[in-house]
């Protein structure tokens, strides 16, 4: 086993061995995105979405990363992806619901490959919605390219932070405090917590071989957040819809390589 080397503050710093691995489990996510968005259309369940995506991990030898994960004193999530729907801003658990024209879902998964973790969320309409709707995923899946494009070895956690809040509130939509990204390796949440508000030039600094997940969450209303009975979806507090996208990356001395869209954003 290798061992990841450790800086100072705790975080681990990936050799290009350890990169590589990561690579493969972000492409295994990738592919595993591009199935299914495929299958998202009015009439299929959340549930039958979950299996393409746990069909598909397993058919390449890796394992989901979320099934079975506990969280304090919760029931271990049952699925292979989180399945949000409209309100419900992570952590929703697939089953038997029905998605209708008009929805919006987020699809949040994680896949591990080699011992390592591979960490992204989208956002997408089902069938034909609403302007405002679009105009949310639009905002958020562009808030984590600013975020992105913030990355560089000696810059801080909390450039990624700012330019995230400042594109998003800058574009009428509030970021969620309470959930953040954090660092991601053979754990699927390690240090740092990366969150997706504050003032740039603060917290650990970037380091080449450093692994993250950036995972901005944007609300139509406020940015207050509850969680159901079910101890894990995670809605807004006033109802308004929410999206999230999100991205495991891996910095360079100049930028950031994109592990779990490796092909870009394509719509
Ligand atoms: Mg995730
Ligand atoms: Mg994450």
């Amino acid at each position: 086993m290798i061992l990841s080397r450790r800086s100072p503050s705790g975080i681990s710093i990936k050799s290009a061995k350890e990169i590589e691995f990561m690579r493969r489990a972000g492409q295994i996510v990738a592919d595993t995105k591009v199935r299914v968005k495929e299958a998202i259309r009015p009439g299929v369940t959340t549930g039958e979405l979950d299996r393409i995506a746990e069909d598909y991990i397993r058919s390449v030898g890796a394992m989901p990363s979320f099934k079975g994960y506990k969280a304090g004193g919760n029931i271990p999530f049952s699925g292979t992806i989180c399945a949000s729907v409209n309100e419900e801003i992570v952590h929703g658990i697939p089953g038997n619901r029905v998605l209708n024209e008009g929805d919006i879902l987020s699809v949040d998964f994680g896949a591990i490959a080699e011992g390592f973790h591979g960490d992204s969320a989208f956002t997408m309409g089902v069938g034909e919605i609403s302007e405002e709707a679009q105009r949310l995923i639009d905002a958020t899946r562009e808030s984590l390219k600013q975020g992105i494009a913030q990355v560089k070895a000696g810059g801080r956690i909390s450039d990624i932070s700012h330019a995230v809040q400042t594109y998003a509130e800058g574009m009428g939509f509030s970021v969620v405090r309470q959930y953040v990204g954090h660092g991601i390796g053979r754990a699927l949440h390690e240090e740092p917590q990366v969150p997706n508000y504050g003032e740039a030039g603060r917290g650990p600094m970037l380091k080449k071989g450093m692994t993250i997940a950036i995972e901005p969450m944007l609300n139509i209303g406020g940015w207050e957040t509850e969680q159901l009975d079910d101890g894990w979806t995670v809605v807004t507090a006033d109802g308004s819809l929410s999206a999230h996208f999100e991205d495991t990356i891996a910095i360079t001395q100049d930028g950031a390589e994109v592990l779990t869209s490796p092909e870009g954003y394509y719509f």
